[in-house]
């Protein structure tokens, strides 16, 4: 095949194939590579080439030359430009069953699963019933524009630039209120944006959450030193707007360093409580400005009916939750269990999941700070702890080795993997069927439309071979 040379600013048109996995468009010129953001499967486009690798290229979409069937007039003018929704122009029924592919694939690619054995165990992906105004928590940076007006909204994708919007069609529509309402107040009263270059100015972001069951709402400001001027009148603004839900907690976050975490440290209630509540389920959870809190409620409580289900809970099981966040599985599942220990690195999380379970009277759970692979391991080595199940559910880098290999060697019936990145679930799941145990059961749930991410979760249970057997009794000689 002729080698193909690509130059900056070459114009191509092109056929898009297939998505990669941030949902950028995929095509191909004489078998060679060109991504392009924001173009969707079936359209022809006109791209333009911003950098040409050897083997592959990354290219601009220009124009659309004629759309694909799959094509929808999105909702959000800035969906293009936002780093938030990077699929929000492919309709919502192609968006799932993309991502359930993107779950197979991986599957097969990094896990060396078989097609047919995922084609048997794998369910439907769990859609969405609204696709939009689902997120329960946003963080918006606030800025200047050009001209040196006030502005809120959402980083383009891979920067700070911010992209004024305070509208986003993922979140509550109060929102857009709340902030129009804060830059106001900031600018009637000349309190300057942060900015970041220089390390001046004070608001860096507004936190807004939403109790969807409850219908509470918090705000919280992230400052650049210990105070807010006029917070008096801060306040008072803010419970003066008229929302169709209720402000309950207005807070500050100070944050005075250099750095791309969005939260300080702690935060300071200015009115109200000092956390929202919400429900998943029948369980409450008390919400701080600075805990873990999942985004969408409702997509959650399907997820965790699911693990639920997967764990197979009849009310005598031991179960471990690892990464278990504030808890909020842990809780779902101690109703069903006998006991549930959960383990999760932040302290301030742990501490939410304590109190949680102490406002549902939850009494057959109990928590540990620390990273899950020492903690098992540890607990394992010097107390033979032992679990009927273990669900974990770790963040996008997945589990670590040393915490996988202490899980087999607890040798549980059954266990439940919740991933949020598909790809280090296979690298996890590979490891997992190497060493006894099978995949049962797995189902895609979107919990983020319009994006490129989505949640899975797996059933893997031990497999009683020869192997096996020699495994659990050179354990129990131990
Ligand atoms: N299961 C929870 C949280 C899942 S998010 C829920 O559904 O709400 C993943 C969690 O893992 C986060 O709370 C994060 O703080 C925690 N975490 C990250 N690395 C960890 C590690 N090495 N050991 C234990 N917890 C960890």
């Amino acid at each position: 095949m002729e080698q193909i040379h690509f130059k900056k600013n070459d114009l191509i048109t092109i056929t898009i194939e297939d998505m990669g996995s941030d949902g950028e468009g995929i095509g191909k010129c004489q078998g060679y590579p060109i991504f392009v953001k924001d173009a969707i499967i079936g359209d022809l486009v006109q791209a333009k080439i911003m950098k040409a690798k050897k083997n592959y290229a990354y290219g601009k979409l220009e124009k659309v030359l004629k759309p694909s069937s799959f094509r929808v007039e999105p909702k959000c003018a800035f969906h293009r430009q936002c780093g938030g929704c990077q699929i929000q122009a492919m309709s919502y029924e192609k968006q799932l069953e993309w991502k359930e592919n993107k779950i197979k694939n991986n599957l097969q690619r990094i896990g060396g699963f078989s097609k047919e054995l995922l084609d048997r165990v794998m369910e439907p992906i769990v859609g969405m019933e609204e696709p939009y105004h689902y997120r329960n928590k946003a963080q918006y940076p606030i800025g200047t524009d050009k001209e040196g007006k006030l502005i809120a909204g959402f980083y383009a994708g891979r920067t700070h630039s911010i992209v004024a919007n305070t509208d986003c069609c993922l979140g509550p529509k109060e929102n857009k209120i709340i902030l129009e309402y804060i830059l106001a107040f900031m600018e009637k009263y000349h309190i300057p944006a942060y900015h970041e270059q220089s390390g001046e100015g004070l608001v860096r972001h507004v936190l807004i959450r939403t109790g969807f069951a409850t219908g509470e709402i918090m705000v919280c400001l992230v400052i650049n030193g210990k105070c807010l001027p006029k917070s008096k009148e801060f306040v008072e603004g803010l419970r003066g707007l008229t929302l169709e839900k209720k402000i309950v907690s207005i807070s500050i976050s100070p944050n005075t360093k250099n750095t791309n975490v969005i939260m300080g440290d702690r935060a300071e209630t200015l009115w109200g409580k000092s956390y929202i509540e919400d429900y998943i389920g029948e369980t409450k959870f008390r919400i701080s400005p600075l805990s873990f809190y999942q985004v969408n409620p409702v997509q959650t409580e399907k997820l965790y009916g699911l693990a639920l289900e997967y764990a197979g809970l009849t009310g005598k099981e031991t179960v471990w939750d690892l990464y278990c966040g504030i808890g909020t599985i842990s809780l779902f599942l101690a109703k069903k269990a006998k006991q549930v220990y959960g383990v999760e690195i932040v302290p301030q999380a742990i501490e939410d999941a304590k109190q949680n379970a102490r406002i549902n009277h939850i009494e057959n759970a109990e928590f540990f700070v620390g990273k899950a692979e020492e903690v098992l391991p540890k607990k394992y080595e010097e107390e033979r702890i032992y679990a009927d199940v273990i669900v974990v559910d770790p963040p996008r880098k997945g589990c670590d080795e040393a915490c996988l290999n202490t899980m087999v060697r607890m040798q549980p019936e059954r266990i439940v993997y919740v991933s949020c990145d598909s790809a280090t679930l296979a690298r996890d799941l590979k490891y997992l069927g190497e060493n006894g145990y099978e995949v049962v059961r797995g189902r895609g749930v979107d919990q983020f439309g319009h994006s490129g991410h989505v949640e899975c979760v797996v059933l893997l249970s031990k497999l009683h071979t020869k192997q096996n057997i020699e495994v659990e009794l050179k354990t129990s000689e131990i």
